[in-house]
């Protein structure tokens, strides 16, 4: 398939699961199963149908990433957020198997240190922002802070705030802290695209099983996993509060189905893809003089 009619195909899947303005949201009409336009016949023909894409999708990426980071300009930031074994480890592992790992770092954010908690919430993430030309990617990131943190209010109590800044409106400030904040990334040529990836409960507890069952999975499970699943709906309620509050056209959410595997990473995929296809990357034009320099490096090297 030529890159164009790609990027265009890449472009009207993301848009199914894109929620470029929180307003209208609505978090009820998403189906953590739902697989798109591949629900024709049985699933595993749809399986196999995507698998050519897939590959495409890896190619194209790897030839806008080879362009990011010549031109030195854009820089694009992925976020990933999500319940346990909904997928994150494996779509980034995917999405990223044809990149240049010069041009892209992965970050992992897990329960704060010591250090991390005596500075402002954003901290630890701000600093790591992806370099011009560069992927950056947030395996969890600064939105745990109006997830996990909201629904253990003891995690908040634990962030040292002077108590009078801690007020019933806390968690409608961090919204606004974290969308000024993207508001000012993509200002400097920051493209942001966050994804969360949507598992229903019952693959969740399936997902659980296979780890607890299968003796190479096992180091994926924690016993803690469980008790996190007990607070569920509380967990749905922030996400659903979370978009509603953070989608915007210059750092939209994509609410990716995350049942199905080969799904989410195709969703994924063509996410970045999109993105990248939203701002004119090419490699450096040279000018005059830089081509009269390389015609006499050039000459140099062929009178050798
Ligand atoms: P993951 O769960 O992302 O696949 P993991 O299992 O290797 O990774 P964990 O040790 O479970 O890593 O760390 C992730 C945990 O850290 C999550 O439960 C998350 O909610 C928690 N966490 C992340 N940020 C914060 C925060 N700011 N405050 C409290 N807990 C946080
Ligand atoms: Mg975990």
């Amino acid at each position: 398939m030529p890159d164009d009619q790609f990027i265009d195909r890449a472009r009207r899947l993301a848009s199914r699961h894109l929620v470029a303005d929180g307003e209208g949201f609505d978090f009820g009409r998403c189906d953590p199963a739902d697989s798109g336009p591949f629900t024709d016949g049985d699933r595993a023909a749809a399986k196999e149908s995507t698998k050519a894409l897939l590959a495409d999708g890896v190619r194209v990426l790897s030839e806008m990433q080879d362009k990011l980071y010549a031109q030195n300009r854009w820089s694009l930031l992925l976020v990933f957020q999500a319940m346990d074994a909904a997928g994150k480890d494996g779509v980034i592992k995917h999405v990223m198997s044809g990149i240049n790992p010069q041009g892209c770092e992965v970050h992992s954010f897990k329960a704060p240190s010591a250090e991390e908690l005596d500075h402002d919430f954003m901290w630890r993430c701000t600093r790591l922002a992806p370099r011009r030309g560069m992927i950056g990617i947030f395996n969890r990131s600064y939105y745990e802070e109006v997830l996990v943190v909201r629904v253990h209010r003891e995690y908040l109590r634990g962030q040292q705030l002077p108590p009078e800044l801690v007020g019933k409106s806390i968690w409608k400030e961090r919204f606004q802290d974290m969308r000024k904040y993207e508001r000012y990334l993509a200002r400097n040529g920051t493209i942001i695209r966050k994804f969360f990836l949507h598992v229903s409960k019952d693959e969740q507890k399936r997902r659980f099983l296979e780890r607890i069952d299968d003796p190479s999975k096992n180091w994926k499970f924690s016993a803690g996993d469980v008790s996190e699943r007990a607070h569920w709906d509380e967990y749905m309620e922030c996400y659903d509060d979370m978009i509603r509050a953070t989608a915007r056209p210059h750092a939209p959410w994509i609410v990716v189905p995350a049942d199905n595997k080969w799904y989410t990473r195709l969703v994924v995929s063509s996410a970045i893809v999109e993105a990248l296809a939203s701002v004119d990357l090419h490699y450096p034009r040279m000018d005059d003089a830089a081509r009269a320099q390389l015609a006499e490096s050039r000459a140099r090297l062929l009178a050798e």
